[in-house]
């Protein structure tokens, strides 16, 4: 039978700020409130934030207008081939295309003044699994400096009170009901603005480089002759181990740690064909994106020799307010997650280091909970 446990929430970002967007002149009320009702991660949510940035860049609108209007322009214009591309974009989201020119207009108006109009700067900037105080230093410094932020479902808003007054942010996730970016036009935008002279953020939850497609962001702009750093953040799996007392790693008890998908992209090789070599009692699994393929490699963990007690958690929105946790053993897991109904962004960690975690249920007969933050 499963546990409920009410516990205090572990999370230091516990407040939502009533400032949140504060950056924003003349933001509707209406969008203002939504925003602290539900969980940043909620397609609901999203659509908040599509309607949010939406209705930002039709304001630009006039701002353009006037700016365009009272400019001349000293830098030389974009050839054909940057039209094309500039065009598309615009196509997608008009109002992108208004912001692309009040950057060059700002940027021909530095041009006059002898200041070199070469490419801006682009950062891929991870931002952690949603408690704001775990950005680095870095990212807060690179966040607050940036002309455009793009950012997708798993920054948390708390992360994205951290932008800069003048900046503009555009959500590039996906988002039920609406068009989403998809990757080639996500890369089309930051190259178009940084190639406007922009300081272009793309803001990445947990690390860039885990499971975040920074490498092919990095690749394809770096081929174009742009410049790209890449800030780390704290992928989930660190943050939600500390967060729950987990060692990844702890003598005696696992040697290794290994971090598996439960996704694979369309077309892509069974991400579950690991499961025979991953099945190793001395080692932790960490599964990111694995709720929907969970039952299928727990039952081939415990097919190719993981004991069916191996100690497991699965973790939804962690380290945000909104954590909820499910402790298992593997051979429960599956059915735990599924009364709990955990959604994404869940992740999964299972090996002998759970049962270290101080939450971890004691009695063998109660070896399944759920924890909610309150
Ligand atoms: N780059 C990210 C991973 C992106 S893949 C990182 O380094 O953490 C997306 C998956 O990450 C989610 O499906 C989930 O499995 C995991 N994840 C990211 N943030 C999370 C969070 N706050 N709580 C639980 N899982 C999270």
């Amino acid at each position: 039978m499963a546990l409920v446990y009410k516990l205090p929430s572990l999370s230091s970002s516990s407040s939502l700020s009533g400032q949140n967007f504060k950056h924003f002149f003349l933001i509707p009320k209406t969008i203002c409130s939504l925003h602290f009702k539900s969980s940043p991660f909620t397609e609901k949510h999203s659509i908040e934030r599509y309607q949010r940035d939406h209705w930002l860049y039709k304001d630009q609108l006039d701002l353009y207008h006037y700016q365009s209007s009272s400019s001349s322009s000293s830098c030389p214009l974009p050839s054909d081939k940057e039209s094309i591309r500039q065009n598309d974009i615009a196509l997608q989201l008009p109002e992108l295309r208004k912001l692309l020119q009040v950057l060059k207009e700002k940027r021909e108006t530095f041009g006059k003044d002898g200041e070199k109009c070469g490419p801006g700067h682009v950062y891929l900037v991870g931002t952690g699994p949603g408690d704001p105080e775990l950005l680095t230093l870095k990212a807060v410094r690179v966040i607050q400096k940036a002309d455009l932020l793009l950012y997708d479902r798993l920054v948390s808003n708390d992360v994205l009170d951290l932008v800069g007054p003048d900046a503009r942010l555009l959500y590039v996730g996906k988002t039920a009901g609406y068009h989403s970016r998809t990757q080639e036009e996500i890369h089309e935008l930051l190259l178009s603005f940084a190639e406007a002279g922009a300081t272009v953020v793309r803001l990445k939850g947990g690390d860039p480089l885990v499971f975040g497609r920074g490498g092919e962001e990095m690749d394809f702009l770096q081929q174009q002759g742009i410049q790209v750093k890449v800030i780390p953040g704290i992928t989930a799996a660190s943050g939600i181990a500390a967060e729950l007392g987990i060692p990844l790693t702890h003598r005696g008890v696992a040697n290794s740690v290994r971090f598996l998908t439960g996704h694979s992209r369309k077309g892509g090789t069974d991400p579950l064909f690991v499961a025979e070599n991953a099945a190793d009692p001395d080692s932790t699994l960490v599964v990111y994106m694995g709720l929907a393929t969970l039952p299928s490699l727990a039952s081939k963990l415990m097919h190719h020799g993981l004991p069916l007690n191996t100690p497991a958690a699965a973790v939804e929105r962690g380290t945000t307010p909104k954590q909820r946790v499910v402790f298992a053993e593997l051979k429960d897991l599956a059915n735990e997650i599924a009364s709990a109904e955990l959604v994404s962004p869940t992740l999964i960690v299972i090996g002998k280091v759970v049962a270290l975690s101080p939450f971890w249920p004691h009695s063998s007969k109660e070896a399944s909970c759920l924890m909610e933050a309150v």
